[in-house]
């Protein structure tokens, strides 16, 4: 029986290409949302993926929605985390709330998606637990205090997660993408797209695809020794 996926935040942006891609990949799908049904309609009539509707960012409602989806297509094999927000403003402008609702989302949505799978995973044998970081939590980011810590503590959790699971056969693994053309990197005015385009190396934008295909890679039996890593997708414009 084909294994199966659970992708957060899978029904728009890169997470919509990383779901597509696992799909044909030939993984069972499921894709959730946190609040735009509209979308969420219009991509599971598109791919004929379901989608399920919860807060990563709470506990219980992340438990009981992998229930559902565990319910509905058998064990989760493979997770995908790649919910996430910004809420972006300069330190000192910064409100506790962004803070806040960033952390719970980003850093916690984590936790609340890995930590109900992870005793199947670990009884079953194999998993592959596969974080949606950022270059921002490599580098830092002017503005986002928040969102970059986020997603430096995302890399804490893979690589601790990869020495927990190393026995049981599951592995943890981060990726980092650079600047990806998704409607939220289309929408700022196009003179700062081209400066953002200026530092990349390659002189373009990402791809949702490209990040869907090293998720793709990392979910297959083929990376099992890649474990606790960072793969940085992001044109050449930061290493570490
Ligand atoms: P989008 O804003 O296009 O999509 C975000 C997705 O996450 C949507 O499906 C949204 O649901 C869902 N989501 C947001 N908050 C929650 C929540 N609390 N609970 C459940 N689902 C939620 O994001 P991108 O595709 O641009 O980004 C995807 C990931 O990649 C994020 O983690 C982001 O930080 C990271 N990233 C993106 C980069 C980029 O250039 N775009 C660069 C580096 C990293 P709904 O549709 O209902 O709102």
């Amino acid at each position: 029986m084909a294994r199966t996926a659970l992708v957060t935040g899978g029904s728009r942006g890169i997470g919509a290409a990383i779901s597509k891609a696992l799909k044909e990949a030939g993984y069972q799908v499921a894709a959730t949302y946190a609040g735009n049904d509209e979308k969420a309609k219009a991509f599971t009539d598109e791919t004929g993926i379901k989608t399920y509707k919860w807060n990563v960012a709470d506990y219980d409602e992340s438990k009981a929605g992998i229930e559902q989806v565990e319910s509905d297509l058998g064990p989760i094999d493979i997770v995908v985390a790649n919910a996430g927000i910004t809420r972006d403003a300069p330190f000192h402008k910064m409100k506790p709330e962004q803070w806040k609702e960033v952390v719970d989302t980003n850093l916690t949505g984590v936790f609340n998606t890995v930590h109900p799978v992870w005793p199947g995973m670990r009884e079953r044998g194999f998993g592959r637990i596969i974080v949606i970081s950022s270059i921002n939590g490599q580098k830092g980011q002017f503005a986002q205090v928040n969102y970059a810590a986020t997603k430096a503590g995302d890399l804490g959790i893979v690589k601790s997660l990869a020495q927990e699971g190393a026995s049981k056969g599951i592995t943890a693994n981060a990726i980092c993408p650079g600047y990806i053309a998704t409607e939220m990197v289309m929408a700022v005015p196009e003179k700062v797209r081209e400066a953002i385009i200026g530092q990349i190396p390659t002189g373009r934008l990402g791809e949702p695809e490209e990040i869907a295909r090293c998720v793709t890679f990392l979910a297959s039996d083929d990376s099992q020794f890649i474990n606790g890593s960072t793969i940085s997708a992001n044109g050449g414009q930061f290493f570490v």
